[in-house]
């Protein structure tokens, strides 16, 4: 067979020649813009052109501090096809761990939202890369410390529209790289290949995964700078899908108005977002009945929360699982044939599980003795192999942790059932020890979350003389004011449904759960501010 390059400037063409009729609709600071694939073509060519004006050749890192809107898409295909690598950088780190990443990649160009220049000028003299800053707006250019600013649209009018993007890279070249947003340490970064990033999108075009096509009209709520927005907005280019991109600060509201209007068809996005969807349903009724299907991914979705989607609001759910270094796409809960024949209780069983691993992919579950037999029960750790799955962190030493004998060691604990499909149990430094036996932070959590008086719960360990540890349940209420559900009730709540060593030794009512920077729970945080609860 032939050895022809994967390269994301194939892609590019493939929505000019074919699909340039269709609309990618953007959520801006002046309202709702909208453009054709042969208008964001044309903007895309003139970006390359700029880029190359200002200096940026071949492996030049280009970093973004964007939200989800058109100009961000335009350079998410103008960086890569011109040979540059596209930084994303995910603007809700600490401003430390900002400087860190734009230092550690060597950004050399950086665009940037003018809402977001603000944080830049903080840092402009800790980041000595930086040659140019390019300021992304639909207005004038704003007031700011930093002189030499670039105005996009400025640049982009004196840019070239047939600006000619390469074929000639190499398939393993760098096209992309995201940061993992830590939870101890420097961020670590994965360099994502112009190769990985189709074979991605191949798999998130496949009818038995998420099956992006043409007639779909995609949200992705995920933000972009957030592991590619999950990878849709390069699948939804190649296959001509109609993008709705969210933009800047938006809330529940504005994402049910958005998929009413514009008839999206998947959305996608992490937990927290859902449930605040589910809360905006509860008070607004909107029309979502274009809905093929909500993604869920980030961390675990909870099986009342999907249960409610479906069976109250008609919006079917598809719950899968990735990580930074994996693209993210790797496992997700399609339903196999067989499962029609389920009662809805049951069907909802699979649903919450992660799934089953994405063809193209190999995966190994490493329990105490080897591979873990598939019976649901027994728990090991995740490693994963495949086109998509990053072999290293970027130039950093802490490789080894992750990355050994050609396997991603995810650090995620799983079991796997009969069929195959995977359930995440915890992190590997989240699981709980009582008296030496395992106990599962994520399945309390989803116990908690199905009553109907808690909208979020997470679990953590407290250190215990006796059992070494044990599991104790913060919860936030839906209406704290009305609301008196007691710890008692709670704890009788989940009594059924666990062994009595399970039950949680304490549940603390608080106002919110510290979060981190993409909406997980922040559980070494939280497990601080326990630990001092507890002893005061
Ligand atoms: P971060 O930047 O927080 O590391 P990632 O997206 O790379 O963001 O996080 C990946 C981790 O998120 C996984 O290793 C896993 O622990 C968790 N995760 C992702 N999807 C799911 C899911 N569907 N259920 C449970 N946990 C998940």
């Amino acid at each position: 067979m032939m050895q022809t390059p994967l390269l994301l400037t194939a892609m590019m063409e493939r929505a000019e020649k074919f699909y340039p009729k269709k609309h990618i609709v953007s959520r801006t600071e002046s309202g709702i813009h909208r453009f054709t694939y042969k208008e964001w073509g044309k903007r895309t060519r003139r970006l390359g052109s700029v880029l190359t004006n200002l200096g940026v050749k071949e492996g030049d890192k280009v970093g973004t501090l964007a939200w989800n809107h058109h100009r961000h898409l335009e350079a998410y295909f103008a960086i890569p096809c011109m040979g540059a690598v596209l930084h994303t950088i995910n603007i809700r780190l600490s401003p430390q761990h900002i400087v860190y990443i734009i230092n550690h990649a060597k950004d050399t160009v950086l665009l940037v939202d003018s809402d977001l220049l603000p944080l830049v000028e903080k840092i402009r003299d800790q980041i000595p890369h930086v040659e140019s800053i390019i300021v992304m707006t639909d207005g004038e250019m704003p007031d700011s410390t930093i002189e030499d600013l670039h105005h996009y649209e400025e640049l982009l009018e004196k840019g070239d529209p047939t600006f000619s993007f390469r074929h000639d890279l190499d398939e393993n070249a760098p096209a992309g790289m995201c940061y993992t947003s830590a939870t101890t340490g420097n961020p670590k970064g994965v360099v994502y290949s112009h190769r990985g990033i189709v074979l991605h999108a191949m798999a998130l075009g496949l009818a038995d995964t998420t099956g992006i096509m043409e007639r779909d009209v995609a949200l992705p709520v995920v933000p972009m700078f957030h592991v590619n927005a999950w990878g849709l907005p390069f699948a939804a280019v190649w296959f001509g899908t109609t993008q709705v991109l969210p933009g800047p600060y938006f809330t529940p509201g504005l994402i049910a108005q958005l998929m009413e209007k514009e008839k999206v068809t998947v959305a996608a996005g992490v937990p927290t977002i859902w449930l605040g969807l589910l809360r905006e349903l509860e008070e607004n009724s909107y029309d979502l009945s274009s809905v093929r299907y909500l993604l869920c991914g980030g961390s675990a979705a909870p099986r009342g929360m999907i249960k409610t989607f479906e069976e109250k609001h008609g919006i079917p759910f598809m719950h899968a699982y990735g990580m930074t270094e994996t693209s993210p796409l790797a496992v997700v809960a399609s339903m196999k044939s067989q499962h029609e024949m389920l009662s809805n209780e049951e069907r909802y069983d699979v649903k919450a599980k992660q799934g089953i691993l994405v063809p193209g992919l190999e995966m190994k579950i490493l329990g105490k003795d080897g591979e873990v037999e598939w019976n649901g029960r027994e728990m090991g750790e995740l490693a994963l192999r495949g086109p998509w799955i990053a072999s290293e962190y970027y130039e950093d030493d802490r490789t080894e942790d992750a990355f050994r004998n050609g396997w991603l060691h995810t650090g995620d604990v799983v079991t796997i059932d009969e069929e195959g499909y995977i359930k995440i149990v915890d992190r590997t430094k989240d699981l709980i020890k009582s008296g030496g036996e395992w106990i599962s932070s994520v399945d309390l959590e989803n116990a908690l979350m199905s009553h109907e008086d808690i909208f979020e719960a997470a679990v953590v360990a407290v250190p215990h003389e006796e059992w070494q540890e044990r599991p104790v349940a913060c919860v936030v209420l839906k209406d704290a004011e009305k609301r008196t559900v007691t710890e008692e009730e709670i704890i009788d709540f989940l009594r059924p449904q666990f062994a009595k060593w399970w039950l949680p030794d304490k549940v603390i009512f608080m106002k919110e759960i510290p979060k981190t920077s993409v909406g997980k729970f922040l559980k070494m945080a939280l497990r601080d501010e326990i630990q001092n609860k507890i002893s005061q």
